[in-house]
């Protein structure tokens, strides 16, 4: 059983309040205890990273940028140990953990590198006048994560919030906050100064709502739910702070009849199971045209069902949405979809207080059914018939959400004419969710605004100051 503190000023300190139960969800029981933070431990937060704030704002960039680089070695180093960590919260099989923890020393590599990009420009405004201008950090950036990725996404904010010369406050989910601890004692070893990372565990209403209204906080970078995401909104808007949003999706899997079905079929199924369904990218509406319909859906089926619960798919992280996932089984039903795979409770040997999930597949879905509509986040896809190209695009911006799209097509011309119609942040062509540290991430409509990922997220990292002398 574990004791899980608050990482503040470069040293761990105890809960001055209670603690909160995190369960193991593959074993259905109490794991260990997480501090349960209080809006004065976001003081201390605050008031730690603003005194670390100088400092490293005016870090010579190429120290800046080897501690970067010795934090990325360091989670590599311990990749076996932070895996671990990170199974033993969420339940996720061995290889999704381990590549979530190469892509959080990736973050720290990538934006450590680029460190030596130029501050600035020099503007020719006219002979008289020298004009340049000077990326500043905000100075303290509040970092607040899901459970789902949780050492990755805390990686993604916080490694260029740093490259860009601001601190951070950054508060995990309350039940997946270990990696984030960790990784947080790993930086303070390879060499980063007391401050620069603090980390606050607690619940969102508590924890995570006093780092947006804190006075000392001048940007959050949110990762979560869209309800959430807009009440940090209005917050952020009254205080008018600038904010980063990444928030959920219900993307869109377009396969035309001219796809490789096979492989559509595999990488379609991997779109709305990999990780339990539980990724924000999850390609869980999927679109097929009807002259290749019924053997799509054969092809989908035998790939679902080769999907074994408890190994190569993970469980439901907490119990609230494993009944939440379950619901939407009664939903489909009264909806009228028809239920091809799964559709019911995953039985795991050794494991029967488990939350696994078969993994499911409806079809002759229609895009108004609430199975089409809102997030499931858990192994369930939804396949859509359409007739023609104009239909498909209608159907897949018919959604509150943008974040992804997919589309599997031989036709090239017909994949960029209908990659620049679909309302998404990101599109995939023939290949589901490679995503890479450099290729900006971010959403349409209800899945958020602001970008992380690649050179882009830096601009979402710090203002421009424009300086004008008279020569
Ligand atoms: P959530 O919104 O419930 O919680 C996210 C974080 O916000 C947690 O740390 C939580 O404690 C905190 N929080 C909760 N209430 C808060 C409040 N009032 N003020 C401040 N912070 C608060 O989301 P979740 O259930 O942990 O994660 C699942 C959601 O995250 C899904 O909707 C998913 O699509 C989304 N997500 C999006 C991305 C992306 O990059 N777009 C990635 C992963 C997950």
């Amino acid at each position: 059983m574990y004791r899980l503190d608050h990482w503040i000023g470069g040293r761990s300190v105890p809960s001055s309040n209670d603690y909160i139960e995190a369960v193991n969800p593959s074993s259905g029981r109490v794991a260990g205890h997480v501090a349960a933070g209080t809006a004065a431990d976001v003081d201390r937060a605050v008031a730690a990273a603003q005194a670390a704030a100088d400092d490293w704002r005016r870090y010579p960039a190429a120290e800046r940028g080897r501690v970067m680089m010795a934090i990325a070695a360091a989670l590599r180093a311990n990749r076996d140990h932070l895996a671990a960590l990170e199974r033993a919260d969420t339940g996720k099989p061995m290889a999704t953990a381990l590549a979530e923890i190469e892509g959080s020393a990736a973050y720290f590599e990538f934006y450590g590198s680029l460190v030596y990009l130029p501050a600035g420009d020099v503007l020719d405004v006219a002979p008289d006048q020298h004009v340049f201008t000077r990326r500043e950090p905000f100075g303290v950036v509040g970092v607040i994560t899901p459970w789902n990725l949780p050492l990755n996404q805390a990686a993604r904010a916080i490694a260029p919030a740093l490259t860009a010369g601001n601190v951070v406050v950054a508060k995990p989910s309350e039940v997946t906050s270990q990696t984030t601890i960790a990784m947080a004692e790993l930086a303070s070893e390879a060499g980063l100064p007391d401050g620069v990372i603090n980390v606050v565990l607690g619940t969102g209403a508590t924890v995570g709502e006093a780092i947006v209204r804190h006075p000392g906080v001048r940007k959050v970078a949110f990762t979560g739910s869209v309800g959430v995401g807009q009440a940090i909104g209005r917050i952020a808007a009254e205080r008018i702070i600038p904010l980063t949003l990444e928030l959920g999706g219900k993307s869109a899997n377009i396969v035309f009849d001219d796809a490789d079905l096979d492989l559509a079929a595999r990488e379609s199924v991997k779109g709305f199971t990999l990780n339990a369904g539980q990724v924000c990218s999850a390609g869980t509406r999927i679109l097929v045209q009807r002259g290749i319909y019924d053997r799509f859906l054969d092809a989908a089926r035998a790939a679902v069902e080769a999907l074994v619960p408890g190994e190569s798919l993970g469980p439901i992280i907490t119990a609230p949405q494993f009944r939440r996932v379950q619901g939407f089984f009664d939903v489909a039903r009264e909806d009228g979809a028809r239920l091809v795979a799964g559709g019911c409770v995953a039985r795991v040997e050794g494991h029967p207080d488990g939350h696994f999930i078969a993994p499911t597949l409806y079809a002759d879905v229609s895009n108004d059914m609430r199975i089409a509509r809102q997030e499931i986040f858990g192994p369930v896809g939804v396949v859509i018939p359409f007739d023609t190209e104009a239909e498909a695009i209608a159907i897949a911006n018919d959604s509150d959400y943008g974040l992804i799209g997919t589309l599997w097509t031989r036709d090239i011309s017909r994949a960029l004419r209908v990659a620049d119609r679909i309302e998404a942040g990101q599109i995939f062509v023939n290949v589901w969710n490679t995503m890479s540290v450099q290729t900006p991430f971010g959403g349409h409509k209800h899945s958020g605004y602001g970008r992380e990922k690649g050179i882009e997220a830096l601009h979402h990292y710090g203002h421009v100051k424009t300086v004008t002398v008279k020569v």
